[in-house]
């Protein structure tokens, strides 16, 4: 089959995928299976896919994630859709099989990048106080990765830092030159107000993922003193606006229980967060805190308890260094 057929048909089916997305969900999520298993290879993410249908047959937690995909305000779902999952995955995917053959190199399905080094907050044991303000890429060089990357089938961009938000200008001229990426920061979601949600609901290509380390005393006592009830703040907006965002939690050995327990994933899903990445803590420079680390029992009890919960809790959690 000639590329420009291929190309036709793959426009055909994402055009078709893109009304599915829209309307009754019940109706229309099996279709749009049966669109990902007529125009895709039969291997290609087949265990994901096998997943999903079972998901979809059992009404399970995975079902329930993928309604509250539809509760996302209607552009912006649209656009995750298109960016996150046909642009960053199918055609990237293709793009970057053709790169990786003429390269002979491995091309990432995302790329992470710092903007700036200066943050708003001041979190015990974390370097950015250290580096303070002075390391920033500018736009043009953060414009001109991107554009580098597009070209290899990269169309997925995480930032991190430092805070991000404190770009918040630069941040969002870069959804505005890239439509066709999604972009992701993980962010301590305290510089997120009703401005910056309608700039989100605006370019629709930004999903933050807050800084949530347990409960109020816990998070505050590492955070800063306040910062629990803005994150709440935060994430109330966005939820008000059904924007997407997720959590990210670093886990020490003195919030380990909190985060690991039922009540934290119903707070993260009672605030509407769609997912929840959880790190340890990592000691960076000479004066980290080295007491908060969490011992190896600690880490084994976590890595358990993520994994129950993926299959009772509707959101989507990832174990950054247990997954990899
Ligand atoms: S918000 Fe993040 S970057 Fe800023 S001090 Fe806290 S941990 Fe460090």
């Amino acid at each position: 089959m000639s590329n420009s057929i291929k190309a036709a048909m793959q426009n055909f089916a994402v055009s078709q995928a893109l009304k599915y997305i829209e309307g009754n969900p019940e109706e229309n999520i099996p279709k749009l299976m049966e669109l990902v298993d007529k125009y895709t290879p039969e291997d290609w993410y087949s265990s994901q896919r096998n997943a999903i249908r079972e998901a979809i047959e059992e009404k399970s937690n995975w079902y329930q994630l993928i309604l509250r995909l539809y509760e996302l305000a209607p552009g912006v779902r649209k656009a995750f859709f298109q960016n996150f999952l046909f642009n960053a995955s199918l055609k990237g995917g293709a793009i970057q099989e053709e790169a990786k053959e003429k390269y002979g190199c491995n091309i990432p399905w995302a790329i992470l990048l710092d903007p700036t080094s200066a943050c708003n907050l001041c979190c015990t044991g974390c370097w950015a106080a250290e580096y303070g303000n002075k390391l920033n890429l500018s736009l043009e060089d953060i414009n001109s990765i991107v554009r580098q990357g597009k070209e290899l089938g990269t169309y997925m961009y995480i930032y991190t830092g430092g805070e991000p938000l404190v770009r918040k200008k630069d941040i969002i001229k870069l959804c505005e030159m890239h439509p066709d990426c999604e972009f992701l920061a993980f962010t301590n979601g305290t510089l997120i107000d009703e401005e910056f949600c309608h700039e989100m609901l605006r370019v629709k290509n930004f999903v933050p993922a807050i800084s949530l380390e347990g409960f109020e005393k816990a998070n505050d006592s590492r955070r800063g003193q306040g910062i629990y009830q803005k994150v709440q703040d935060a994430m109330a907006r966005m939820k008000a606006h059904k924007l997407p965002f997720g959590v990210s939690t670093c886990y020490t050995n003195r919030n380990v229980e909190d985060v690991s327990s039922e009540k934290y994933f119903d707070l993260m899903i009672d605030s509407g967060a769609l997912f929840v990445w959880f790190f340890h803590y990592m000691p960076v420079g000479n004066d980290a805190a080295l007491e908060l680390l969490p011992t190896p029992e600690q880490r084994e009890e976590m890595y358990h308890r993520i994994r129950a919960f993926r299959q009772t809790k509707a959101i989507f959690s990832i174990d950054f260094q247990n997954d990899a």
